[in-house]
């Protein structure tokens, strides 16, 4: 495991006043590289050569440098990490950079400076790590199945990884669960049942919670030793399943499908905000107990919303995710936290700005 005094012992060599905002070409760079140069810090994106183009085609948002990749797990190579570390890199997680590097590979081996405390790669990425996470939260979330036949209601089933949504499925009774388990094994997607998730299916409205927890910033929403807790945004994601309907009376078998293929934007009614911090509170000081020093930056709350039973949550992200990049320049919360256009990517910029300005740039790196 790469320490976190190794970590601050990179950052002594750094030029502190020359930072570069780095991070691999994929998921939100473009958004994370425009709000780093809106803050004026030089910017360098990890590539292979196939998408390159996709980066230059936006030149507000391309990076100043490039380092080319034939794969992106490469950016563990020494070679990589070196030329990181001699820019004066600080990697920024998001999604893609978690899938493709992998988060034990990332804990173990990454010794190039992260934006946030890579231990809660380690928490997001183990479902029952997570449980522990939202138990130690006092979160409600979805019950599970260990065995099929102690499904009593309604299930939805989840593959192992972040495969965004792709193969998962519901399941009305006991017989219904344990023929499409087993056709998942013939198929090849799965070996065992215990690779499965079995949760009980939530009714209700999809809301994905855009955090910040900042230890930089005062006033605001405090929460937990010395940070204050940001609403940035949030978003819907779309699914085929979301546009069934269109397939009635005979509705396709492809519409239920659940993988993520977009995001929408959306509001929540006023009243609900309460529920909406408190629970993102309480995230972040679970995490503070079970990881210390907890979560620092972005995360993301995946919830449902139902009219009599309130929010459950399903998933955490604990990194920027995808559904900000609709809100490049404002949500409709930025406003009211800040008096300058705010994305979550320049966010992340500004915390690295206000950290090195007070000299506290150990305190966000890991
Ligand atoms: P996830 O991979 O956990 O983000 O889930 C992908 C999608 O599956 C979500 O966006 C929801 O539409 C759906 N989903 C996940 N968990 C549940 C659940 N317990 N009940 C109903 N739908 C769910």
């Amino acid at each position: 495991m790469i320490t976190r005094e190794e970590i601050e012992e990179v950052v002594s060599k750094y030029d502190k006043s020359r930072i570069t905002i780095s991070t691999i070409c994929s998921h939100s760079a473009l958004q994370i590289f425009h709000g780093a140069r809106e803050l004026a810090f030089k910017t360098l994106g990890i590539t292979t050569p196939d998408r390159k183009f996709v980066y230059e085609a936006f030149p507000l948002a391309k990076p100043d440098l490039f380092i080319e990749v034939r794969k992106f797990k490469d950016v563990l190579t020494r070679e990589v990490q070196e030329k990181l570390i001699e820019e004066n890199c600080v990697i920024i997680p998001h999604g893609s950079f978690v899938e493709y590097v992998g988060a034990v590979d990332i804990v173990n081996k990454l010794y190039v400076p992260m934006f946030g405390n890579r231990m809660v790669l380690l928490w997001e990425s183990d479902r029952s790590k997570q449980r522990e996470w939202f138990r130690e939260a006092g979160l409600k979330t979805p019950r599970e199945f260990k065995n099929p036949s102690e499904a009593d209601c309604k299930v939805f089933v989840k593959y192992p990884g972040a495969k965004g949504g792709a193969g998962y499925f519901t399941a009305d009774s006991i017989e219904e669960l344990e023929e499409k388990i087993r056709s998942a094994i013939r198929r090849g997607l799965i070996k065992s049942l215990e690779e499965v998730s079995i949760q009980e299916f939530i009714p209700g409205v999809r809301y994905y919670f855009h955090f910040f927890y900042s230890l930089m910033l005062n006033g605001g929403f405090r929460v937990g030793e010395g940070g204050r807790l940001e609403l940035l945004s949030m978003d819907k994601r779309i699914e085929p399943i979301d546009e069934a309907y269109r397939g009635l009376p005979n509705v396709p078998t492809e519409f239920f499908d659940y993988t993520v293929t977009g995001n929408q934007p959306l509001i929540l009614r006023e009243s609900l905000l309460k529920d909406c911090l408190d629970m993102g509170a309480r995230v972040v000081l679970a995490s503070q107990r079970l990881f210390p020093p907890g979560i620092i930056g972005p995360f993301c709350l995946e919830t449902i919303y139902h009219p009599s039973r309130g929010f459950t949550v399903f998933e955490v992200s604990a990194r920027i995710v995808a559904g900000t990049n609709l809100y490049p320049q404002s949500s409709p919360y930025t406003p009211y936290i800040f008096n300058e256009p705010m994305s979550t990517g320049k966010r992340i910029a500004l915390e690295l700005k206000k950290a090195m300005e007070s000299g506290r740039l150990e305190e966000v790196l890991y």
